[in-house]
This record gives C-alpha cells, sequence and structure tokens, in this order.
C-alpha cells in the first residue's frame, strides 16, 4: 500500500516540496513556490514528466500553501492520500535531538528557539502553522538540520568563552545539514555492505553551503559548522572560518556595521568573494581560462578542506571511508583529485578514471587496494525526510 508523505522546506521567501511514497520511495510530485511575499511569486508544479507553472502573489505562507493544495487538487496527485507532512527544521537548539512529532508545545519551542535562527526558524514556523491548517488530520513532524549533531561529546561543542555568558545564550557548536550527514552516511555503509556502528567515517557535503563532520561508529563526533551555519568549510559565498578578531577588526577599520560585517561574511565572501563567482561551473572555467584569482580561490577551498579531513582523521583515530555529496562533492572530479592527492601519503588512493566518471548513484572512486575507501554518495534529504517522517509516525 501507497503512503504518500508530503515534505516540505520552508524558507523566508520560498517554499520547496515534495510528495514521496514512503513504501516505495518513488516521487510523485515535486514543486517550488517562489517570490512569497512580493507583488508577484510563481508556482511550479510536476507531477512526472509533466510541468505546471502559475504566477500569482503569494501575501504570505498560508496563501502559498493554500495555492499548492489547490494546484494538487487541479493536477494531483491528491493531498487527502498524504499519510504525513514532513518538514525541515533549521535549528533545533539543544531540546529537539530527533526527529519530533509537532504539537503546540513544540511550536512554542521552535519559537523560543528564533533567536538561534532568526532568518530560518520563523518561516519554518509559518510553513508549519500553515500546512497545519491545509492537512490538519494527519501527523506533522519537525526533521531538524541539528539533531544529528546532538551526539557531539561536549568537548567538541563547547566553545573556549565564559560559561555563565555560553549558557545564558545557548553559545555552542549545533552542527547543520545533520539530514544529509546522516543520510549520506548510511548509504555509504550499505553501499559497501559494512555495519554502520563499526566504521569510522567522514562526510563532505560540499553545495553552495558546505560543511564535514566526523562519524565514529555511526555516531557524529565533530561537524564543521557551528552556532551558525557561517562556520567552516569555504562555501559559495560564505567565508567559513575566519578569525574571531575580524568583525572587530571590520567594524574599527572599515567603519562596517554588526548588520554590515554579517552580510559581507555570509553573502559576500567564500568563493564569490575570492574569485567573484560561487558556482563551481562558473569557477572551472575561469581557472581554464588562467583566471588567477580562481585559482587561489580553489586552492584555499581544497586547503580548508584538508585541514579538517586531517583533524577529523586524528579525533577518529583513524578513518576507514571518505564520502563526498552535495552539488560540489558530486559534480567536481576537480575538487576531489585535489584533496585526495593531498591525502595520498595518508592512505587516500584515487582511482582517476572512477573520479572522473558521472553517475547518479553512490560509487566508489578510490583504488580497490586504498586503505581508505573514497566514496561519492548523492544526497537525497527529501527522501531522507520522508524515511524520518515515516520512522516517527511509526
Ligand atoms: P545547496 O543545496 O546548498 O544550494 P547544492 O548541493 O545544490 O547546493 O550545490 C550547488 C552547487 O553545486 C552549485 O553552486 C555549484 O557550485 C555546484 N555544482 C552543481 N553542478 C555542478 C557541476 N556540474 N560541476 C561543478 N559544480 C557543480
Amino acid at each position: 500500500m501507497s503512503k504518500p508523505i508530503l515534505l516540505l522546506n520552508c524558507g523566508s521567501s520560498s517554499v520547496k516540496y515534495q510528495v514521496i511514497d514512503a513504501e516505495s520511495e518513488a516521487v510523485m510530485a515535486i514543486g517550488l513556490i517562489q517570490r512569497i511575499g512580493e507583488d508577484e511569486g510563481t508556482i511550479d508544479h510536476s507531477v512526472g514528466s509533466e510541468k505546471y507553472s502559475q504566477q500569482r502573489a503569494f501575501p504570505d505562507h498560508r496563501i502559498a500553501l493554500q495555492q499548492m493544495a489547490a494546484m494538487f487538487a487541479e493536477y494531483g496527485p491528491e493531498l487527502k492520500d498524504v499519510v504525513a507532512v514532513g518538514h525541515r527544521c533549521v535549528h533545533g537548539g539543544e531540546r529537539f535531538r530527533e526527529t519530533t512529532v509537532i504539537d503546540e508545545s513544540v511550536i512554542a519551542a521552535m519559537q523560543e528557539l528564533i533567536p538561534l535562527a532568526p532568518l530560518h526558524n520563523p518561516p519554518g514556523i509559518a510553513g508549519i502553522e500553515a500546512a497545519r491548517a491545509q492537512l490538519p488530520d494527519v501527523k506533522h513532524v519537525a526533521i531538524f538540520d541539528t539533531a544529528f549533531f546532538a551526539t557531539l561529546p561536549p568537548q567538541a561543542y563547547t566553545y573556549a568563552i565564559d560559561t555563565d555568558i555560553a549558557k545564558r545564550y545557548g553559545i555552542r557548536k549545533y552542527g547543520f545539514h545533520g539530514t544529509s550527514h546522516s543520510y549520506v552516511s548510511k548509504q555509504a555503509a550499505a553501499f559497501l555492505e559494512k555495519d554502520y556502528s563499526q566504521i569510522n567515517q567522514i562526510v563532505a557535503h560540499l553545495g553552495n553551503g558546505a560543511s564535514i563532520s566526523a562519524i565514529q561508529g555511526g555516531v557524529a563526533v565533530d561537524t564543521s559548522m557551528g552556532l551558525t551555519p557561517l562556520a567552516g568549510l569555504v562555501m559559495g559565498t560564505r567565508s567559513g572560518d575566519v578569525d574571531p578578531g575580524l568583525h572587530g577588526f571590520l567594524a574599527a577599520q572599515a567603519q562596517m556595521s554588526l548588520a554590515e560585517v554579517n552580510t559581507f561574511l555570509n553573502n559576500k565572501s567564500g568563493m564569490q568573494g575570492l574569485s567573484g563567482v560561487n558556482d563551481f561551473r562558473d569557477l572551472e572555467k575561469l581557472i581554464a581560462a588562467g583566471d588567477e584569482r580562481a585559482k587561489l580561490a580553489m586552492d584555499v577551498y581544497v586547503r580548508r578542506l584538508l585541514t579538517y579531513v586531517g583533524s577529523y582523521m586524528a579525533v577518529l583515530g583513524g578513518v576507514d571511508v571518505l564520502t563526498f555529496t552535495a552539488g560540489v562533492g558530486e559534480n567536481s572530479p576537480d575538487v576531489r583529485e585535489k584533496l585526495v592527492r593531498a591525502l595520498e601519503p595518508w592512505g587516500f588512493i584515487l582511482d582517476p578514471k572512477a573520479n572522473q566518471e558521472r553517475s547518479k548513484q553512490p560509487r566508489r572512486i578510490s583504488t580497490v587496494d586504498s586503505p581508505v575507501t573514497v566514496l561519492v554518495v548523492p544526497t537525497n534529504e527529501e527522501l531522507a525526510m520522508a524515511r524520518e517522517t515515516l520512522a516517527a509516525i511509526s
């Protein structure tokens, strides 16, 4: 029997949705609502190979989801068959350590967490409230980006700052992209036919946002994002790690306000700041054309990755599997080659031909006798959410 699950990912001005049959894991519909809150927005709805688009104003998430329901009514599949709704929630703070069935107390707790994710949690909550109004008879489930990292030990999540202040404001490393790190590490173990609890893994989720995690016997023990998703690796437009003194320095020397420093580090830094482009397809073209800035940007990107892999190998006491995932990790043989070549002295032996192959399937890119196995495993956050939702309601 089919078990359609509606998955919602609500941003401040957009909603991504999918219906996945949790039994067969087939995608039944995919949609995207854009420019919520503007004078005119769009909704794109696809069912199989059929695509439907409409333009109209969506003043808020409630009206956007009403229109989503209208698209389902007109073009299918039937929303009344949906058995549960899974909501992607960015920040679960210390309270939410796992996927949680939503009730009033969960919404109240999520509201209390808004200071930790002021840009992400409010639209998430608006989406939950709108979807509960739309589909009041099924369970709604919150899947937190932070939950997979709830197992980090205190020595990994504690910042070396005054403990009273840290406690009062909930300042610690939380980690993000957890749904992807969890899904990909499980897929990697399944692909290798290894027991998840018996191997040490490093997962590099390299998308527009990027993070890396150390997973010891199936338990996350460290990750590169922190209190916010700005920390760690170099990203499309985010700086990742910088000297914490940089904020004060920019304020004093460049007369930037705190808001300006935030925008600078989140939107104008990373590969964009270094090379003028944030997309690796553009970056690779610039490098091929001999652009020195682009070349340096790539070197900085790979160096940061290398230092994280090295430190996570030390934290784990040895690693069995390194896995690349997300847009860059799945599609840039150059990034993978540069990193794995630098790791060769530590037992990572690249198979250059396998590294060049394109596929939507999990695959090995190290040689068969490489002491450490290197994989590419496509992430699928919606499928991971569908599995989590089914488990939470069962
Ligand atoms: P997010 O979900 O964080 O927005 P994705 O995981 O979809 O990001 O990754 C998007 C990024 O992946 C793009 O910005 C681009 O840099 C990279 N990317 C996508 N396709 C390719 C490709 N064919 N070659 C190189 N990089 C790619």
